[in-house]
């Protein structure tokens, strides 16, 4: 059986862009403290497929052409290629929040070839995120949460449990950094 990190992008692999904005230049590009050094041990050495999924929001619209987002999360792949982390697939979804889109995270639209693989033990693999809606959607695809920069409380519009059934049941982990991840996925 396979097991899967499902990792958020921005505010877990990057910094967070200032809100309502998005990395869309070279300035805005920062990556999280230490993700490439840990990320990396976990990408060498544990059992999991690691699996971007990301919300961005407008993407390919005229406010947020993909023509202002290729050439970071291009340049972004590369650097973790070069250290050996590798995405096995990569979901982005274009939608905004108000649109409530069954394909945007944390609803799983998305994910069906995950949630349908029977070679897949998606029970004990994890969702990383920045955000109560990565919890939702961990919770959502039946598998637990890593919350990251867990004093976040953006993106709540979209949580369909209460942030005390999310915290209490889905977050195994909660931290600020990856090196407290590394050690936890170690240990399971
Ligand atoms: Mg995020």
């Amino acid at each position: 059986m396979q097991k899967y990190l499902f990792i958020d992008r921005d505010g877990t692999i990057l910094q967070s862009p200032p809100p309502g904005g998005q990395i869309d230049s070279f300035e805005k590009l920062h990556f999280y403290p230490h993700v490439i050094t840990w990320l990396g041990k976990i990408a060498r050495e544990l059992p999991f497929k690691l699996v971007m999924v990301t919300n961005q929001n407008g993407l390919n619209s005229p406010m947020y052409p993909t023509e202002l987002f290729y050439p970071t999360q291009n340049f972004m792949l590369e650097v973790l290629k070069n250290e050996d982390i590798l995405f096995s697939d990569i979901i982005i979804d274009e939608s905004l929040p108000e649109e409530n889109s069954p394909l945007r995270k944390p609803r799983t639209g998305r994910m069906t070839k995950y949630l349908t693989d029977e070679t897949a033990d998606i029970k004990n693999s994890f969702v990383i995120g920045d955000r109560l809606t990565d919890v939702q959607f961990a919770k959502n695809m039946g598998c637990n949460a890593i919350f990251i920069n867990p004093e976040n409380l953006r993106g709540q519009t979209e949580l369909t449990d209460s942030i005390e059934e999310l915290k209490t049941n889905w977050i195994k982990a909660a931290t600020h950094n990856w090196q407290d991840i590394y050690e936890f996925l170690s240990s399971q």
